[in-house]
């Protein structure tokens, strides 16, 4: 199965992608992930990439290229990947196609998951995340243990340094800019759906797997 994730930051798309991919036997790859552990190993691309992420601008298209593509080459890709916060450029679509026509890879479906911005904000705030396993806490809904231990996997639960609410305000602005039209690119061919993501994790995951029946 070859799927993208598409929506505006904390709209649950690393979530579902986690149930899938657990379900399916196929990688997740999120470029935000990726791009966050090479600013932790402090790589060349790390050392580019920390001070446009800590804005919530985007990443040049030719780095997250290169990264995908390398990805891509990865074992695990064989059978299929589900893409997450990627491609986020008309540039990075098209990129993409040419990527996906290269390795004789099928149409990739694109599913978003939508939520609306003010919703978006509440969660982005509330937001906390184990650095070892990434599972998701939320300070109102699903609050961490006093002592910031993953309840999983005991890993330390943090907050992501562009989860505040300046970074978030400007990272939803670019989806608004760059990321939005995306969406036409995969109308067009015919391979986009919408849920809606305010219902709970389950439910939205049912709606996922409803589309990827048909
Ligand atoms: P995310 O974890 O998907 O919210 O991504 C965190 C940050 O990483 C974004 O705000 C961007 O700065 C950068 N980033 C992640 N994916 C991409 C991408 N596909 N293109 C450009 N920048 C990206």
């Amino acid at each position: 199965m070859y799927l993208i994730l598409f929506g505006a930051p904390g709209v649950g798309k690393g979530t579902q992608a986690k149930l899938i991919s657990a379900k399916y036997d196929i990688p997740q790859i999120s470029t935000g992930d990726m791009l966050r552990a090479a600013v932790k190993d402090q790589t060349d691309l790390g050392k580019k990439a920390v001070k446009i992420m800590s804005r919530g601008e985007l990443v040049p298209d030719d780095l997250i290229l290169d990264l995908i593509r390398e990805r891509f080459s990865q074992p695990d890709c064989d059978h299929g990947f589900i893409l997450d916060g990627f491609p986020r450029t008309l540039a990075q679509a098209e990129g993409l196609d040419e990527l996906v026509a290269e390795m004789n890879l099928p149409e990739l479906r694109c599913i978003e998951i939508q939520v609306p911005d003010e919703k978006v904000i509440e969660r982005l705030v509330n937001r906390r995340l184990c650095d070892n396993c990434g599972a998701d806490y939320n300070m109102i809904t699903n609050p961490p243990p006093a002592d910031m231990k993953c309840t999983i996997c005991g890993g330390n639960i943090y907050q992501r340094k562009d989860d505040n609410e300046e970074t978030i305000s400007n990272r939803l602005e670019v989806y608004t800019r760059q990321t939005a039209p995306v969406k036409e690119h995969y109308q067009k061919k015919g391979q986009f759906f919408s849920v809606d993501g305010q219902m709970p994790v389950e439910k939205v995951q049912e709606a996922i797997q409803a589309i990827l029946n048909n």
